[in-house]
């Protein structure tokens, strides 16, 4: 039997990249899914339907707005009635704007506060008095290596992605002994749209070919020259739900091709 069977699991963002590759790698395990993100009506449908059909699991979708908590409370509350409980919740929705401080929107600035850190604390505020009911729970948030260090022209981004890390051990010790454990991914570089349109701006402003742009972003960071695939991201929030993991709490773990190592 699947690991997962019967578990029941919010993914965040996961229209896109790393949640629709997270959801796709929790309901190989046999975990029910309950989609979110903006996209296409018929994409999200063919994606919602494809998933049902090879994995036998219930996948819902819930069209919830991540900047608004009002919406971010309905989508735990509709995930619970439709499919029956919250067992695993992977906060992944994010957005990004590159700019220095003096020039950065300020509209930017709360929409990327609001999207990538205190989205998390509304879905993790509903979802935790239903995890304690159950006495079980993986709260798995998708922060980044921006977590951990910064970068130039990403004060929201990186302001956010640190805050989530702060979040992510508060929760674990919170819900240290009550089953639930909460862990934060942070991720390198990964080719998902989020970061392809920092590739294309990249080679217009450097006057480039898109794909020598790709290798130098990356070879800026990571000694590893290749992007972490989403797929390394699935299988480690699989592990993160795993019973081999049921006393690692409140890491930020990092899967960045040896960025943080230099
Ligand atoms: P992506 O653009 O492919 O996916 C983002 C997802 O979030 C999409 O499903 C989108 O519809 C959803 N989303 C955006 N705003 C939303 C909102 N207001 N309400 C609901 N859903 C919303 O990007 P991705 O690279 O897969 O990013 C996913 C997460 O991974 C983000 O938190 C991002 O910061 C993080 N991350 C990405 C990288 C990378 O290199 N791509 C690295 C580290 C961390």
């Amino acid at each position: 039997m699947a690991s997962l069977t019967g578990k029941c699991a919010v993914v965040t963002g996961s229209t896109s990249g790393i949640g629709k590759a997270i959801a796709t790698a929790l309901a190989a395990e046999g975990a029910n899914i309950m989609l979110n993100g903006f996209g296409d009506a018929a994409e999200i449908e063919a994606l919602r339907r494809s998933l049902a059909r090879r994995h036998s699991a219930k996948i819902g979708y819930n069209g919830a707005d991540m900047a608004k908590p009002a919406e971010i409370r309905g989508l735990i509350q509709a995930a619970e009635k439709e499919l029956g409980a919250i067992d695993i919740l992977v906060n992944n929705a994010g957005i990004q704007h590159v700019a220095s401080i003096v020039d950065f929107p300020e509209d930017r600035w709360d929409a990327i506060i609001a999207i990538n850190l205190s989205a998390a604390f509304h879905a993790t505020k509903a979802a935790l008095p239903i995890m304690i009911r159950r006495k079980w729970g993986r709260i798995i948030n998708i922060a980044s290596l921006h977590g951990l260090v910064a970068s130039v022209q990403k004060a929201a981004y990186v302001a956010a992605k640190h805050g989530i890390v702060g979040l992510t051990k508060v929760t674990a010790l919170e819900a240290a002994n009550l089953g639930i454990t909460c862990n934060a991914i942070c991720p390198g570089w990964v080719r998902t749209p989020l970061v392809e349109k920092q590739i294309v701006a990249r080679a217009k402003a450097e006057d480039k070919p898109v794909e020598t742009a790709a290798k130098e972003l990356v070879g800026e960071k990571q000694e590893m020259l290749d992007f972490v695939t989403v797929e390394q991201l699935g299988a480690l929030a699989v592990f993160l739900c795993s019973d081999g993991a049921a006393t690692m709490t409140g890491t930020a773990l990092p899967v960045d091709g040896g960025w943080s190592a230099r």
